[in-house]
């Protein structure tokens, strides 16, 4: 089984911008807001790279409720 399918769809492969190779995940970890998740990814070179992919996801679904608490109040 190729591992790349168990990768999980939403994490994108990153090539780090320094050396040019494919950079490793390093974990997830909250935002400093407390709001979503960064994901980290780091190389061999040293370089790291942090993407807060899913804040904008969490303020999308924040935006929805409150759209839904308004229609209900009305
Ligand atoms: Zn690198």
């Amino acid at each position: 089984m190729n591992i790349r399918t168990k990768l999980h769809p939403a994490i994108p492969r990153v090539i780090c911008p320094r050396c040019g190779t494919t950079m490793r995940l390093a974990g997830i970890e909250p935002d400093d807001i407390g709001r979503g998740e960064v994901t980290v990814f780091d190389c061999d070179c040293g370089f790291e790279y942090r993407m807060s992919a899913s804040v904008r996801e969490e303020e999308r679904r924040v935006r929805a409720a409150e759209e839904r608490a308004y229609a209900v109040a009305d």
